[in-house]
């Protein structure tokens, strides 16, 4: 089994589902008391934060890149960031490791391909809606995407930073998501990705199928460290 490396804390709420699911993959195909061989690096959120608000990519790449290459140093066989968002700064990471990075549109699009869904419908913070680097890499999957409205993103990106990223989930909130999702199956999604990893712990299922981003990540994590 290969050693993984999560690079996690964004928010900590959901790389704990990686953490979760992992180790549940891990003992279902091994069996007994076997368990991930697993090391997470959990950021300082609010640092992470800070670039996104202030449009610091570059900063933030150099924080995900440092991170990546720490796991590497101490081992990790192939490294995962625990966020879509921050996927924006990928490039970085890859360039800073020698080991595989597995990008999480990668997980989605091959998930989306199982589905059988060829234009999916994409929830999550604005950046990962609009600035191409997670529709493009789904694009080279054969998988179209439908984004919500510019009113609809901004209200994604207020649930998801001033209530899920801290541990917060309302009732409310869990209807207007649902919502949304409805929305983009009414544009022709055949099946919703919760691109924020934290989407999961508010939206479980809806009418059409649901891709939870970080259950589907951690599960092609698991499986790719079990791959001969
Ligand atoms: N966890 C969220 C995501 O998957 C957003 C938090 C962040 O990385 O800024 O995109």
């Amino acid at each position: 089994m290969r050693r993984i490396g999560v690079i996690g804390g964004m928010s900590w709420y959901s790389t704990a589902e990686y953490y979760r699911v992992i180790n549940e993959r891990v003992q279902e195909r091994l069996g007994g008391h076997h368990s991930a061989d697993l090391l997470v690096h959990s950021l300082d959120f609010a640092e992470i934060r800070q670039c996104q608000i202030d449009g610091d990519w570059e900063r933030a790449g150099k924080i995900m890149a440092t991170s990546a290459a720490g796991l590497a140093g101490a081992g990790a066989q192939l490294v995962v960031l625990a966020t879509n968002l921050m996927h924006k700064a990928a490039g970085a990471i890859e360039d800073a490791i020698p080991v595989p990075f597995l990008h999480i549109a990668d997980a989605v699009g091959h998930e989306a391909t199982r589905l059988g869904a060829r234009q999916i419908g994409l929830l999550g913070a604005s950046p990962v809606l609009t600035d191409g680097f997670y529709t493009e890499r789904l694009a080279r999957h054969g998988i179209g995407t439908v984004v919500p409205d510019a009113p609809t993103r901004a209200r994604l990106d207020e649930i998801i930073f001033d209530e899920l990223t801290v541990g917060e989930v309302r009732p409310e909130s869990q209807a207007e998501l649902l919502a949304a999702v409805e929305g983009l199956a009414a544009d022709g999604a055949q099946a919703v990705a919760l691109a924020c990893t934290e989407l999961e712990l508010a939206v479980m299922t809806a009418k059409v199928p649901l891709i939870a981003t970080a259950r589907t990540h951690a599960l092609a994590a698991a499986e790719r460290a079990l791959a001969a």
